[in-house]
């Protein structure tokens, strides 16, 4: 049995995980992929191999697994029971919020830590999940090495128009910027780009990671100018269940006038807008595409329009645009979105040929259209894996 690496990420309620060997020395290959989910109410453990097949899925005790320390334990029986004599190499987290500070993935340490836990308030839902299972896996494995790999540090770099906040400096001290998130995901296209799509890898491109969370990101020569998402993860477009891009003077008047408390803000931000709020039925595009009812076909009418319109809006940061790459569990997998939103750039010189939408591409645009299209599948396990590599020296 090989060694291995393991990639985290942890969430509020799911602890998702990938397991990573390198047989050959060359490149990391998947051997299993798996979440434990309903953490605190009815707890499962499910995993598979690269190839599909299921490694596990079972019931968990819903008494023993209330939190995500005790799935860090459930994840680290099944390991041990799976893989036996080989040794885990190191861990690699995903990390919501890195800041200002951390413009590339860096070796846990107690101070570094110490310094993301500061940070807790710009990612309340995600950042202290996060940080637990960093604390859990110190407290379990103190010998094996753990990296940090944040979804800010691919944005940094930015030029300081894209990052400022129109406040006063004595605010924006306060670390008061726009900093972008789903680096990860945005990292993995620009690494692939240049052999999947070398004719425009290097030139003007726009990445749409369109899943429960969504965002587009700006590349010029493969490296981030800007993108939708801002000081936190509920700027830009409409997501699942978060509204994107609103008048600040709604929350004002949802404090002053509605009397709702910060914790009820949070939720209604955080939790019951974009797709669910508008639809009042689903967070998920699936329920939601070929609903007749009105709600549901507003939902989906306005996810397209702000994608649509927010190309347009990093179509003139770029000064024009050479590609457009779909991603993440809409962009991969849902045609009638791609193609809506297409249909909505076609100003732009998107043209797209229907048939190889429908089979998923890769290349989704006609041989005559300005804007090349294409879908590529995200993976940013894959690259949390080999950033952990990289830093730890692994072999
Ligand atoms: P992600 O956050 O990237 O895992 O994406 C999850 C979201 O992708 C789900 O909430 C669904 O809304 C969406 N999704 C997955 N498959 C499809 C599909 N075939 N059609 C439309 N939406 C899909």
């Amino acid at each position: 049995m090989n060694d291995y690496a393991l990639v985290l990420n942890a969430g509020s309620s799911s602890l998702k995980f990938c397991v990573f060997q390198r047989p050959q020395q060359e490149g990391w290959r998947l051997a299993a992929r798996g979440q434990i989910e309903g953490i605190g109410t009815a707890p499962r453990l499910s995993a598979k191999d690269d190839g599909g097949k299921s490694l596990a899925d079972e019931r968990l005790d819903a008494g023993s697994v209330r939190d995500g320390r005790a799935a860090v334990d459930v994840l680290a029986a099944w390991l041990r029971a799976r893989y036996g004599g080989a040794r885990v190499l190191g861990v690699g987290h995903r990390v919501v919020h890195g800041g200002a500070r951390f413009t590339s993935p860096t070796v846990v340490s107690r101070q570094l830590l110490a310094e993301l836990a500061e940070l807790i308030p710009l990612a309340p839902l995600h950042q202290p999940y996060n940080l637990a299972a960093i604390e859990a896996v110190f407290e379990r494995l103190p010998d094996v090495p753990q990296v940090a790999c944040f979804d800010t540090s691919f944005h940094r770099g930015q030029p300081a128009v894209a990052e400022v906040l129109p406040l006063p400096l004595d605010l924006r001290q306060h670390g008061l910027q726009r900093y972008g998130f789903h680096g990860l995901s945005y990292e993995y296209i620009a690494s692939v780009l240049p052999s999947v799509a070398p004719e425009m890898a290097g030139g003007r491109v726009i990445v749409a990671h369109l899943g429960s969370g969504a965002s587009l990101c700006a590349l010029k020569e493969g490296r981030s100018v800007d993108s939708t998402l801002g000081f936190t993860a509920l700027d830009g477009l409409c997501m699942g269940t978060r509204p994107g891009t609103l008048d600040p003077g709604v929350v004002l008047y949802l404090f002053q006038s509605l009397n709702l408390s910060p914790k009820d803000v949070e939720a209604l931000l955080y939790k019951k807008s974009g797709l669910l709020g508008i639809s009042g039925i689903s967070n998920d595009m699936r329920d939601l595409l070929y609903r007749s009812e009105p709600e549901a076909r507003l939902a989906v009418e306005y996810f397209v329009y702000r994608a649509a319109r927010e190309i347009g809006a990093l179509a003139a940061v770029l000064g024009g645009v050479d590609g457009l790459v779909f991603t993440a569990g809409i962009g991969e997998n849902s045609a009638e979105i791609r193609r809506r939103i297409c249909m909505a750039s076609g100003w732009l010189g998107v043209e797209l040929d229907a048939e190889e939408n429908v089979g998923h591409g890769p290349r989704i645009s006609t041989r005559q259209s300005r804007v090349s299209v294409w879908v590529i599948p995200t993976n940013e396990e894959l690259m949390i894996a080999r950033h952990t590599g990289t830093l730890l020296g692994l072999r």
